[in-house]
């Protein structure tokens, strides 16, 4: 596939698309930026702070009048391109908090955007309207702590928290398993007709695509604790028997999920630990 990179793909009325040139085993061919609106829009996932993917969406803007510049999370491939593109159009940011840092050390590591601020943040719920239309917060955390998605009549923009191409890291301290598990379920409940994911293709069966996720992950988690009953366990004696032939460079991300697991069982008095070894709870 030749990847559409800086070109502005209408999708629907009402939703077009750009693609951001950061491929990685993280972001697949690189992150996706929607233009919600027609008459007015409002940027969703600006993206990285690429000179090459700011000029694609002042084109694809196009000079209309921009209502906001929405993040769904605060990943250095979601969100640093905000404060360039509301330099470069007046627009408010709008959307995710940034993110909470804990008192003791914080929450966030490298892939971090700590230079994001948000002009308005939306909690759950919460809306602002572009072209007379709602475009409406749906609180998601797991994948980050201040993870948002957004609805727009009866599409869902998924950020982080539902991609199409690949399961959702979610790696602690800031990433949490069972919080995860419930925004999964809240999605589970809600009755979108299309996701509009960050990475990857639309997803167009989201009730029947969410329900795959909570079982893969259900499925995980039978197999962390299956193992652990075996013997005691390190994170990488896991990952080596629970991911078999990974890829090299997603190791460290599935030990982040293992350990999130982990920690889910362990408030769950499930697993205990002794060091770095982990066992079934007695
Ligand atoms: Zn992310």
């Amino acid at each position: 596939m030749d990847a559409p990179y800086a070109k502005l793909e209408q999708l629907e009325s009402g939703v077009g698309r750009v693609l951001a040139h950061n491929p990685s085993a993280f972001t697949y061919y690189g992150t996706q930026t929607y233009l919600l609106g027609t008459r007015e829009v409002a940027v969703v996932d600006p993206g990285p702070d690429l000179p090459e993917h700011l000029e694609a969406l002042e084109a694809a803007i196009g000079g209309r009048p921009v209502a906001a510049i929405m993040c769904t999370h605060t990943h250095r491939d979601h969100s640093p391109a905000a404060r360039p593109l509301a330099g470069a159009t007046g627009a408010a940011i709008i959307g995710c908090a940034p993110l909470a840092l804990e008192t003791v050390g914080p929450r966030a590591d490298a892939s971090f955007d700590g230079d994001y601020r948000a002009d308005r943040e939306l909690a759950d719920g919460e809306a602002i309207a572009v072209d007379g239309k709602p475009v409406t917060a749906v609180a998601t955390p797991g994948h980050t702590s201040n993870h948002l998605c957004f609805a727009y009549g009866d599409a869902l923009f998924t950020g982080d928290h539902v991609m199409g191409w690949s399961t959702t890291v979610v790696v602690p301290p800031d990433g949490d398993m069972a919080a995860y598990m419930a925004s999964l379920d809240k999605l589970r409940q809600r009755g979108d007709r299309i996701y509009y994911p960050a990475h990857g293709a639309p997803v167009t069966n989201p009730r029947q695509y969410v329900r795959g996720l909570i079982g893969h992950r259900m499925q995980r988690e039978k197999q962390i604790l299956t193992l652990v009953a075996e013997q005691p366990r390190t994170i990488s004696d896991i990952v080596a028997n629970a991911y078999p032939a990974l890829d090299p460079r997603l190791v460290p991300a599935a030990g982040g999920s293992v350990f999130a697991h982990l920690l889910d069982l362990e408030k769950r008095a499930l697993v205990e630990r002794e060091g770095d070894s982990w066992t079934a709870a007695s």
